[in-house]
């Protein structure tokens, strides 16, 4: 986890070890100004994973100076889409980093990339392989036994250039030939048995349209325009240390303008979560989810819509650090910095989730009192509302039980408890359908304990929330579960089949004090004794939707859980 200190000026400073590599090469002098950068490929929405990568790229040159570039790997027009970079633009800056004039696309370098293919094959070091993919790699070989030399790799120089130009002009179909580099089939490494460079894709590009029917894979794309941009610490995931041999390979037979090097970390694992985007399109595209913001999702897209502050997100992202060991983060980490953030900031408000009519029976029928609230006890500067008080109010249901276990303190016949912000209220009588279900409680209180307080110094147990019948206004509310039922998604063998089908309860019948019917879309607040939840995009006039971000701790649910 982090490793945190604390300076004078009180700022938290993080330290990991790509930090102190990039700290000893500026102390060294070996790097000038930092360059890094954020490489996604717009083929799905970014989703929590990412939001570390970003995290660490910007982070970084924000802390030692610098910048940091924002790249799309557009090298697969197959699966990309301008949804997509319109997604990873927007969630990167909500995230809050910016990347100034520094946005590029790798296919702003397809040009000069292929110059350096016909470098290298001018240079005897890649050659066009006829061979169909599946005798690619059958070829290859495997971790224990070499592979075989293709039998078109010692094709002469110029019939490798001619058929390359070829490949360009469109002379062949999808899968006819690809370019591969000449480097060593019996390489331990298998991604140095002669790497496919370039493949035919009859394809058009989001950018560059039918400019081009061969595209060039990501091993050839990626350190290249790192060079290109100038990159001087190239940061990725570990499943590209196997890749870093290729990449300096690469970078040491081509005509690059600047010479990068790449480092990698552990990718963030979160439990009870899958961050693979194959997965994501897969609920995405199949309706398992509404989509990709849906606020179940692991994505920024969703975790934003879901109410969680980017500044939580940040927080989450820091605390986690950075290191090359792998780990499942516990998902309790991701909510607390959500909770202790929103805990400052969210103003209380008051809703009933599962209403239940109480009638104060010594109320008189036509009052209606203003009473003073709190709007947030941490913040002494959020002030304070006036809310309305009547005869007829609603409790939540699970504030009343009829025969009440021994810790139950809150309503049950006979019991007294307080009315937050307004008096203490007794049950006196239980009113149920023909059914047997309770519909209605008929209570009485005591006038002398306006303001929440009794002149005579008896205590209650229990303080509950409530809304008045005739001013709260009517919310759906949702309450989101895990999207998973396992920790370990997919750990048995079908991660479709470990999908929770409760992930999500909607509560159409909600009812929230009147000053909620104004709150903006996104915005936090508290539902006192519920949780913390912002208006959903899916609100309307006259129809509020309200997403739960997070749950607060609930000591009774603890005790019965217990139990
Ligand atoms: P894929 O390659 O399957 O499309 P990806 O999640 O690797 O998916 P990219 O768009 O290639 O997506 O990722 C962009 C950057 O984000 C890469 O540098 C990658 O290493 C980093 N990244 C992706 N997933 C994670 C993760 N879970 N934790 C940290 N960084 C991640
Ligand atoms: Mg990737």
């Amino acid at each position: 986890m982090a490793n945190d200190t604390t300076t004078d000026s009180g700022v938290v400073e993080t330290r990991d070890f790509i930090r102190d590599i990039v700290q000893a090469d500026v102390e060294a002098k070996r790097t000038a100004e930092v360059v890094t950068r954020f490489p996604p490929e717009p083929n799905g929405y970014l989703h929590i994973g990412h939001a570390k990568s970003i995290a660490l790229n910007f982070g970084v040159t924000q802390e030692f100076g610098g910048r940091c570039h924002l790249r799309f790997d557009d090298t697969n027009p197959t699966k990309e889409e301008q949804e997509y970079i319109d997604a990873i633009e927007r969630d990167v800056r909500w995230l809050g980093f910016d990347w100034g004039q520094h946005l590029y696309h790798a296919s702003d370098y397809f040009e000069t990339l292929y110059g350096w293919a016909e470098h290298l094959i001018q240079a005897g070091k890649a050659y066009i392989d006829d061979q169909t993919a599946d005798q690619i790699r059958e070829m290859r070989g495997t971790l224990t036994e070499p592979g075989k030399n293709s039998p078109f790799r010692d094709r002469p120089v110029a019939e490798n250039l001619d058929l390359f130009r070829r490949m360009r002009a469109g002379e062949f179909p999808n899968g006819a030939r690809v370019l591969r580099a000449k480097i060593d089939m019996a390489s331990g490494n298998i991604n140095l048995r002669d790497p496919v460079l370039y493949r035919i894709l009859h394809t058009a590009h989001p950018r560059t349209g039918t400019a081009w029917c061969i595209y060039p894979n990501y091993d050839f794309a990626h350190g290249q325009s790192d060079a290109i941009e100038g990159v001087t610490h190239s940061i990725c995931t570990l499943e590209f240390e196997d890749h870093r041999p290729l990449y300096d390979w690469l970078i040491e037979n081509l005509p690059v303008p600047s010479r990068p090097r790449q480092y990698e970390f552990a990718r963030l694992n979160l439990g009870y979560t899958v961050l693979s985007k194959r997965v994501l399109t897969t609920l995405v595209r199949d309706g398992h989810v509404s989509g990709w913001d849906d606020p179940r999702m692991p994505t920024i897209a969703g975790i934003r819509r879901r109410g969680v502050p980017a500044a939580a997100l940040r927080e989450f992202v820091r605390r986690v650090g950075v290191a090359r060991a792998y780990s499942i983060v516990d998902y309790a980490m991701f909510e607390a910095p959500i909770r202790e953030l929103l805990n400052k900031s969210a103003p209380r408000r008051m809703a009933v989730l599962r209403p239940l009519k109480i009638v104060i029976e010594n109320y008189p029928e036509d009052q209606v009192e203003q009473l003073e609230a709190v709007n947030n006890p941490e913040d002494p500067t959020a002030g304070s509302r006036l809310i309305p008080f009547r005869r007829e109010l609603y409790v939540e249901q699970d504030d009343f039980m009829e025969t009440p276990p021994k810790k139950f303190f809150r309503l049950s016949p006979g019991k007294e408890v307080r009315l937050r912000y307004a008096y203490f209220v007794t049950c006196r009588e239980v009113v149920k359908d023909a059914a047997g279900k309770v519909v209605e409680l008929r209570c009485t209180y005591d006038p002398a304990s306006r303001g929440g307080n009794s002149p005579d110094g008896r205590k209650v147990q229990a303080t509950l929330h409530w809304v008045t019948v005739a001013d709260s206004v009517t919310a759906e509310v949702r309450l989101y579960n895990q999207l998973f039922t396992r920790p370990d998604p997919g750990a048995s063998g079908d991660v479709f089949a470990d999908i929770n089908p409760d992930s999500l309860e909607r509560l159409t019948d909600a009812r929230a004090e009147p000053m909620l019917a104004g709150a903006p879309i996104g915005e936090a607040v508290q539902f006192e004794r519920q949780g913390y939840f912002c208006l959903d995009t899916d609100s309307a006039p006259g129809h509020l939707v309200f997403n739960r971000t997070v749950g607060l701790r609930d000591t009774w649910a603890k005790v019965k859980a217990a139990g």
